[in-house]
């Protein structure tokens, strides 16, 4: 078993399969200038099994693939067929902005996949279209329509929100869960690679953090009820409109540390296992995959390096040399 020196056990991996992307969201990459990763220095679809195979054998149970946009991957469905079929792996999901999802939800499904989180920054079609640099909202309700009938459920929607952008979309986003048996979930804006401006019309740097604590006060109207069990195991703090088929959650890396619980470890799209999105401590597999050495070493390693807790509050430009399409958020 992979245990950490805080006696946290390691079962969830989460895989960013690229730091490319077919959006530029505001908070997340810049209009232009980023550089890629040379192609040859992403891991092929043998080397990704080839890890989940040694997490698989370590404890790990579930895993994730993130970016970047996971579906921009040439090989998506091949690799979630290969880790779906790892033993001892339990749960294969993906996170994504779902652009390419209405085509791909069903051959994923197919493929082994379970479930989908998908990103949805805003109900109103500009907006959404300023938020993520030229998305189209309909692709997204088409997207979730195909993963409903291909059963990739529960479906989970992911919302940054942010002050003086889409805040004020709070009570309509949690609406949504009177309707539809979704998880919408409301996520603080992390300082992770998107201090800079983000053009005309967008809320200034200092202005756009809202605590989670705020979230909740604007929605008291909804008397939103304490779930008992968390959904999934992810970080959320998760509540129900009474009645409501659906869940809202709040997730909250600044302000209310879920550090304590932390269960995972990240793999980067150019091999190296991270052990916290916020320290940047990196383990290469890079020279183990390309030897054939064994990889349970590196992740002992990586995990030997799995803080305490971080805080991200007090985070340097160092702390977040890559940001969150390269981590893989
Ligand atoms: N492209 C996919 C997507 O957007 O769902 C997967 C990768 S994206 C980096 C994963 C999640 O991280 C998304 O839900 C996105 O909203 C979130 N994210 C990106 N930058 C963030 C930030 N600075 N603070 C909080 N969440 C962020
Ligand atoms: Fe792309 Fe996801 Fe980042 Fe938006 S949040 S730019 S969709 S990686």
């Amino acid at each position: 078993m992979f245990i950490d020196p805080f006696g946290r056990a390691v079962t969830y991996l989460r895989i960013s399969l690229t730091d490319r992307c077919n959006l530029r969201c505001v908070y997340c990459m810049p209009k232009e200038g980023l550089q890629w990763q040379p192609r040859a220095d992403q891991l092929s679809v043998e080397e990704i099994a080839r890890v989940v195979e040694t997490a698989a054998q370590g404890g790990v149970k579930r895993i994730r693939l993130t970016g970047g946009e996971p579906l921009v991957h040439p090989h998506i469905v091949e690799i979630v067929r290969r880790i779906a079929s790892i033993q001892n792996i339990e749960e294969v999901s993906l996170t994504t902005n779902a652009m390419l999802l209405e085509r791909l939800a069903q051959p994923l499904a197919s493929a082994g996949l379970k479930r989908v989180n998908i990103s949805l920054d805003s109900l109103d079609r500009d907006k959404f279209r300023r938020i993520t640099r030229g998305g189209e909202i309909d692709r997204v309700w088409r997207g979730i329509a195909a993963a409903e009938r291909a059963h990739l459920a529960p479906l989970k929607l992911n919302t940054v929100i942010v002050r003086g952008l889409n805040a004020d979309e709070l009570p309509a986003l949690t609406r949504l869960t009177i309707e539809n048996d979704w998880h919408v979930r409301f996520i603080e804006l992390m300082p992770i690679g998107n201090a800079q401006d983000w053009g005309e019309g967008f809320p200034a740097p200092d202005e756009r953090y809202v605590p989670v604590q705020e979230m909740r006060s604007q929605l008291s109207m909804f008397n939103l009820q304490p779930e008992n069990a968390p959904i999934g195991n992810g970080p959320a703090r998760t509540f129900r409109i009474p009645g409501a088929p659906g869940t809202v959650g709040f997730i909250s890396p600044l302000g209310e540390h879920f550090c304590q619980n932390c269960n995972r470890l990240r793999l980067t799209s150019d091999g190296k296992l991270r052990s916290c999105l916020v320290v940047p401590n990196e383990v290469s597999l890079r020279g183990a995959l390309q030897s054939g050495k064994p990889l349970e070493e590196f992740f002992r390693q990586a995990i030997t390096q799995k803080p305490e807790h971080h805080n991200m509050l007090a985070a340097t430009p160092a702390d977040s040399q890559r940001g969150m399409s390269q981590i893989g958020g």
